[in-house]
Formats: C-alpha cells, structure tokens, sequence
C-alpha cells in the first residue's frame, strides 16, 4: 500500500534527494569510496558545503554581511548557544510553546530573560500579538512555526531590537527578509534534510558583543571563520540539505514553496472547517501551514481511535497528535503532496460517510 507520510520531524524529503543521498553513502561521484568513509577535507567534499551554503545564500537572498554555517547539535544546542553569544544582560522571548520554552531555560542561564507574550492562557492555541518589546533587551527571540501546537507567523516582525528566530520547521517553507534578524537557526530535520545538522544565518557585525568567554564549540565566529570546518561537520546531513536545496530551487524557489504550503493547507482546513466530525485546534489567523492540529468534534470524541485505525489502514502515517494537543496533527513539509493531503481528506470523507 502506497504510504503517506505526515511525520512531525524528521519527515517526509523528497524521493529524488532520498535516492541522491543513498547514491553518495554507496558510491559518492565515482570515487569508488562512500561519503561517509572519507576525508570531509577531501577535495570533492569541498564543494557540496560550498553549494550547500551558496543556495542558502541565493534562495534567502542574504545581504552582504551575512554569513551561512552549517552545525551539529541540533535546534536544541542553539537554544544555548544563541544566549551565549547574544545575551549581555536581558533578553525578551515570546513564549508559543515547548521549543520556545525550552529556548527561554537555557537563556535563562545567561541572564534576565523576559516573557513579554505568552499564549500559554489557551494552550498555545494562538501567537501573540500586539506586545511591547523591551527596547533595552539585547534582542527578541521569536518560534516563527510552533510545531507541537500548530501556531505560526508567516512573516518577519519588525522589532526595535534584534530579532532572532527558531525556524526549525518552517525554514525553506517561504520568503524571509533576512536583514530583519541578528541570527536565524534551524535543525534541518523536519524541512530540509535527515537529522543531524543545523542551518544557522548570522549577521557579522552582531557577534563578539558580549563579554563573556565563550567556549570554542559554541562560539559562532570560530564557525564562520572555519567555513563549518573547524571539527568534523555532519557530511551526509550536509549532502541531503544540498540536494533538498536544488530541489526547492528547481521547483520554485521559496515563493514556489509558500504556494504549494499554503495550497496543500487549503485543502486540508477546509475539510476540517466543513467535516462535522472535526474541528481545528488554532486560532484561524494563526494557523501552521506546516503542522495542521486538528481534533473530533465534542459529539464524536469516541470516534479519535477508530479514525486513527481508519486513516491507518488507508496509508496515513505519523498523524497522531502530540501529546500536548490530542487529536491529530498532520504535517506538509516542503516536500508532502497534493496527492498525500487529499488522500488524508478523502479519509475523513469516507470516515464521516460511516456516521
Ligand atoms: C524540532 C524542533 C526543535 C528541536 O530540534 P532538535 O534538532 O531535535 O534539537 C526546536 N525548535 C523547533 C521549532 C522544532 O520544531
């Protein structure tokens, strides 16, 4: 039976960028050695990390002054990274949920943290607005995509102070002005690549700011002046993520991936707004168009497992909701269907024929 993938992360890649990775940790270009028993200084590595960061560069269209890394540690590290890099003596934070919240215990570590907007009052059912930041803090962090609870802001705040911001599941997913942030991360595994790597686009001029020391794994500008090379970086990760970024380039370019996201959500909300066994969990304006929550209805609660085993038995995989939320969540990556999202509609169709 013919699968579709909703995973929250890692999730669902594009089978040519599947097939290209598998082709290089096989035989990587001819060398007759695979990616992963070689030098990440060889020369035919050089230029995959080049390409990697050169399509990075070109789809974000980074301005001067910019500099595009790729790390291990996961988005988990940079929660404590950005702090120590960043954090002099306040920093204000907008809470939206777990990953937030995690950010905000290891800033915590550095100095005052501000919460100045939380959601936490609805379970994280909608994004903050119309909050006042701190002109005093160091910079602002943002979660631009929520991907436990199904939030997300589609565009870039203007802020008085630097903006940061944890785009761990929305990165690749639309066009970002770049110059509106100090630093942008990522982990790589929900929307461009498996697991293991980190994307981080830094503004030059914003490190060296603080006083502290900063030990040399953590510290930014030791990266940036190793061209990812000071230790051994995830070479496979980075090989998936070069693949995935040619494929979103030739396939449109990030405007090309906002219309497909917000396409796919297009048909996956109405369907939950019209089938009177569900309903969504997240304030509309609000809505995620990469982790689309949704739940039974009050009358139909009963039915949560038998849809499960129903939407199972038909291929939809990784469409349990978290924990936090109940229900369902079905995530549309960069790289999910049309075809994935009306097979998952035509399952609550037909399920909703049964009652
Ligand atoms: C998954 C996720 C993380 C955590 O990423 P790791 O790479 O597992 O550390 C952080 N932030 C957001 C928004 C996420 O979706």
């Amino acid at each position: 039976m013919k699968k579709y993938n909703f995973n929250a992360g890692p999730s669902m890649l594009p089978r040519e960028v599947i097939e290209a990775t598998a082709a290089a940790c096989l035989d990587f270009e001819g060398s007759g050695l695979s990616l992963m028993e070689m030098s990440h200084r060889a020369k035919n590595f050089q230029p995959v990390l080049d390409k990697a960061v050169d399509l990075i560069k070109n789809l974000f269209d980074v301005p001067a002054g910019y500099s595009v890394i790729f790390l291990g540690g996961g988005a988990n590290t940079e929660f404590c990274r950005v702090p120590y890099t960043f954090l002099n003596k306040k920093a204000a934070y907008i809470n939206t949920g777990t990953w937030a919240k995690k950010a905000m215990k290891e800033a915590q570590l550095f100095g005052e943290v501000v919460e100045v907007a939380s959601s936490a009052d609805k379970n994280y059912s909608y994004y903050p607005k119309n909050f006042v930041i701190p002109e005093d803090a160091d910079y602002l962090h943002v979660t631009t995509n929520n991907t436990i609870f199904g939030t997300e802001i589609r565009y870039d705040i203007d802020s008085p102070i630097p903006l940061i911001a944890d785009m761990s599941s929305d990165i690749c997913s639309r066009p970002v002005d770049v110059s509106k942030y100090n630093c942008i991360y990522a982990g790589a595994q929900k929307n461009v690549s498996m697991a293991g790597v980190n994307i981080l686009i830094i503004k030059d001029d914003a490190l060296g700011k603080v006083s502290r020391q900063i030990p040399t794994m953590l510290d930014y500008s030791v990266h940036i002046k190793n061209g990812s090379m000071f230790n051994t970086p995830p070479v496979v990760p980075i090989y998936c993520a070069m693949k995935n970024l040619e494929w979103v380039k030739a396939n449109g370019g990030l405007e090309g991936m906002d219309k497909r996201a917000k396409e796919r959500a297009e048909i996956l909300y109405s369907e939950i707004d019209r089938n009177k066994l569900f309903k969504g969990t997240v304030a509309e304006e609000d809505r995620s168009l990469m982790n689309i929550c949704f739940v039974m209805n009050d009358e139909y609660k009963e039915l949560e497992a038998e849809f499960m085993q129903f939407a199972t038995d038909r291929g939809m995989v990784g469409i349990k909701g978290h924990r936090s939320v109940g229900g369902f969540r079905a995530s549309c990556y960069n790289a999910q269907t049309i075809e994935g999202v009306q097979a998952l509609v035509q399952s609550m169709k037909d399920f909703e024929a049964k009652y």
